[in-house]
């Protein structure tokens, strides 16, 4: 680990880490792209998945956490879908590795992230990179 650099190790086929997000969103959406393989959690406003790439394997935890919004009634939605290794997959099913943690495996490595902030009309979608935060909705 040489920090948090571009360089980063290659997860993934050309359909589910497309460079180009729109396909990579299209394979990952599609009920024959990246299917639902374990769920973790299943609380109204936090879900986390494993997922698996019906192409190539690659495995994926997928975190999707909801904040409702009772004022305008649209609720902000955040997903991410960071690929990982068959054995971090072991670690998470087995509870060694805490839903918490998922959010440290994002340094130097891509994932793809689906903001829906309160009021907006479309998800932004994109390539991100870095820890990013796992934090129970509400
Ligand atoms: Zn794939």
């Amino acid at each position: 680990m040489v920090g948090d650099t571009t360089e980063s190790v290659r997860f993934g086929c050309a359909a589910c880490c497309a460079e180009d997000v729109v396909v990579a969103q299209a394979h990952h959406q599609s009920p024959t792209g990246v299917r639902l393989e374990s769920m973790l959690r299943d609380d109204s406003h936090f879900i986390v998945s494993v997922q698996r790439c019906g192409l190539c394997s690659q495995a994926f935890v997928s975190v999707f956490t909801e904040y409702v919004d009772w004022v305008s009634s649209r609720d902000a939605q955040y997903r991410t879908v960071l690929p990982i290794t068959d054995a971090e997959v072991d670690d998470l099913m087995a509870g060694r590795l805490s839903l918490h943690r998922v959010g440290a495996l994002g340094h130097n490595r891509r994932h793809l992230q689906s903001d829906c902030p309160s009021g907006a009309d479309e998800p932004s979608v994109y390539w991100d990179s870095g820890v990013f935060g796992v934090h129970e909705g509400h």
